[in-house]
């Protein structure tokens, strides 16, 4: 369920007309909705009150400071995966003792940036950054706790560029080689081994995938503790999808989630910790744009729209679909075209969606593309020096611009042009 409906034949987000946002903001603009953000996240904490638990907010998936506030002050925790990641949940007032910092290829200045700053726990993915890791931290005369990220070799059956635990994938260390890199971290000063990290790949669609790892992840904890170790936690990661087409079968709740965990690893007595992005900011957004043109071609017509794949990256790096919108709402019975929605930006790729079914459409007219809170505006370039796409978060009836859209003069001023030309 998300806060963005028709209301009074206009699509709000929660009690704002989004041609309001669009009149004082201009377009293409992300839109994000308070409410939404709230029960989505209230939907995975409960889904875990069984249990000790934090739910970490993976930074990656949307990382504006204001969504990662409204996060904290619910009580999130942060997933990072760089160091600017973790400067933003500090910047957001998220504590260190609720960030725990991800990612295959952490470097010693990100590392010790953590450390400094503190942090939950590092997230291991390869014996040489844990070696890295235990000097670090040692140099600094710190002791981190860690959690090593195995992979399971689990097919989690979504789109290739966004699994993670096959063996193949980069990330984690097989888990079959598990046993002996924990007894090898025991050994290293700087790092106190606390658990165990699994993370699968993202926008998976149905749980089994999550039993096999997870079931895998409960006999290497059982197999870690006869070998003397000390797991109190286990991060299972995030992953957990959403629907991007509102006629299709949606995929598991939160609810159905926490109860394969509760299957799977529940009887531990470790505390949980699990990394949802894509699940608790994806259908709290929207991209909001403006149509450019109506081109009528050979055989089909293009809607020319003012959003393009700089700002929106999902369809030409995935093949992703979202649901495009109109804001105004159709009559019951208009009639639907056909048309092959597309940016302005000078690439085929730039194609949000062909045969989208819309009514008749005209210049000025805004269209909504929905489930773009996620991996939407973080993955947004200025590519065609297209001023980087501006944020708005909506609550209740009034909203706020959480990024400007940079000026001109502000997208120029960044580059210099050395003396000597
Ligand atoms: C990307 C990522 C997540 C979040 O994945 P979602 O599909 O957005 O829930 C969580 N943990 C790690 C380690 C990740 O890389």
């Amino acid at each position: 369920m998300d806060h963005f409906q028709y209301q009074h034949g206009e699509l709000h987000a929660e009690d704002v007309p989004l041609s309001r946002i669009a009149d004082q903001v201009g377009s293409p603009v992300y839109v994000y909705s308070a409410a939404t953000l709230t029960r989505h996240f209230t939907l995975f904490r409960q889904a875990l009150d069984w249990t000790d638990h934090l739910v970490c907010f993976a930074v990656k998936s949307n990382s504006n400071l204001a969504v990662l506030k409204l996060m904290g002050d619910l009580g999130a925790g942060m997933d990072v995966v760089s160091g600017g990641e973790y400067l933003r949940a500090k910047a957001a007032g998220v504590p260190g003792d609720r960030i725990v910092f991800s990612g295959v290829g952490k470097t010693e200045a990100e590392m010790a940036l953590a450390i400094r700053g503190g942090i939950r726990q590092f997230n291991v993915e390869s014996e040489p950054e844990m070696r890295v890791l235990s000097r670090v931290a040692h140099g600094l005369g710190a002791t981190v706790p860690i959690a090593i990220r195995v992979n399971p070799d689990v097919d989690a059956k979504t789109h290739e560029k966004i699994a993670t635990g096959k063996s193949e994938n980069k990330f984690g260390i097989p888990i079959a080689r598990a046993r002996d890199v924990y007894a090898e971290a025991a050994t290293l000063p700087g790092l106190q081994v606390v658990g165990v990290d699994v993370h699968i790949g993202s926008q998976l669609t149905d749980l089994e995938p999550f039993r096999a790892a997870y079931l895998k992840v409960a006999e290497l904890t059982r197999a870690l503790r006869e070998d003397g170790h000390v797991i109190t936690r286990l991060d299972l990661g995030g992953g957990l999808g959403i629907p991007y087409r509102r006629d299709n079968n949606a995929p598991p709740l939160p609810l159905e989630y926490g109860q394969v965990i509760r299957d799977t690893v529940g009887d531990l007595g470790c505390e949980i910790e699990i990394e949802p992005g894509r699940n608790i900011v994806g259908n709290a957004g929207v991209l909001l744009s403006q149509v450019i043109y109506v081109k009528n071609g050979e055989d089909r017509d293009f809607l020319i729209v003012d959003a393009a794949m700089n700002d929106l990256l999902r369809p030409a790096m995935y093949g992703a679909h979202h649901d495009i919108v109109p804001v105004v709402e159709p009559a019951v019975a208009a009639a639907v075209q056909s048309f092959d929605v597309v940016g302005p930006v000078c690439e085929s790729g730039d194609t949000f969606q062909k045969g989208a079914q819309l009514p008749d459409m005209a210049a000025g007219d805004l269209v909504a593309f929905r489930s773009a809170g996620a991996y939407g505006a973080v993955m947004a370039s200025e590519y065609n020096s297209r001023p980087l796409v501006p944020e708005v978060l909506v609550s209740g009836d009034h909203f706020a611009v959480i990024r400007a859209r940079p000026t001109f003069e502000e997208m120029l001023a960044r580059d210099s042009i050395p003396e000597w030309l």
